[in-house]
């Protein structure tokens, strides 16, 4: 792991558009990109003993206990580039506060703190359409952005599935797990919280985010 890295936290409800938001971020930035909830779906489907453990958790819509996320963490964070995206993570106080221990004995320092907000009409209304494919794992939306064949992957022409914690019910409980046990993030990261209006379309969001990174060296650099 290289001294001193950089790392940019997306925080937000469920379906605010964290993931697209920071897999575009991560490519532009060349930075490496971290999600939880991605990590655990690929366990999941090895069916390795901490997927089989998290999909208990994951179908219910419950969060995976703090110790287990932290030590997924860790071990990813070792293989930070030049900086790292973290995307689902952290989602508790005790996670955050874990996090920032990890930091301080790897030298590593989370700069900013983008918050994608979004309404819960419009969340129920994204999770609800959102579709993946199960081969390459693209997410598409068959309101917005639907595949060219009906509800079929345009790479690899698969039949799209759609995530079992994305049935209505599910949808429900996460958004009652993120107003209990995410929310008060907010206030942890309030010195670096720049906040985004997720409502708009993705090229918009990301255009805004864009923008608060016009002063930051690595950025200059890049342009
Ligand atoms: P979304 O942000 O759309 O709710 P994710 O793909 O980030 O979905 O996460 C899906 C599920 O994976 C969560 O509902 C939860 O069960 C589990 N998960 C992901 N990240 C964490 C985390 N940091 N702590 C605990 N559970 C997590
Ligand atoms: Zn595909």
């Amino acid at each position: 792991m290289v001294e001193g890295v950089k790392g940019i936290i997306f925080l937000g409800p469920p379906g605010a558009g964290k993931g697209t938001q920071a897999k575009k971020m991560a490519n532009f930035l060349n930075y490496s990109f971290i999600s939880t909830g991605d990590i655990l779906r690929e366990e999941v489907l090895k069916q390795t003993e901490l997927g089989n453990l998290a999909k208990s958790y994951m179908e219910k819509g419950k969060l995976v206990p703090d110790e287990i996320m932290l030590r997924i963490i860790e071990k990813n964070l070792q293989d930070s580039k030049t900086g790292f995206i973290l995307d689902g993570f952290p989602r508790t106080l005790p996670q955050a506060k874990g996090l920032d221990d990890i930091l301080k004995k790897n030298n590593l320092v989370i700069e900013k703190v983008f918050y994608l907000n979004s309404s819960e009409k419009e969340i129920v209304k994204r999770l609800s359409s959102r579709r993946v494919c199960p081969e390459c794992k693209k997410v598409y939306n068959l309101i917005t952005d639907p595949p060219e064949k009906d509800e079929e992957c345009d790479l690899c022409n698969v039949k799209l599935i759609k995530r079992a914690d994305d049935e209505e019910d599910v949808i429900k409980t996460r958004l009652e797990v993120y107003k209990k046990d995410t929310e008060p993030l907010l206030k942890y990261y309030r010195e670096k919280i720049i906040e985004i209006e997720g409502d708009a379309s993705p090229e918009d969001v990301f255009e805004k985010i864009k923008s608060f990174l016009k002063e930051d060296d690595y950025y200059k650099k890049k342009n």
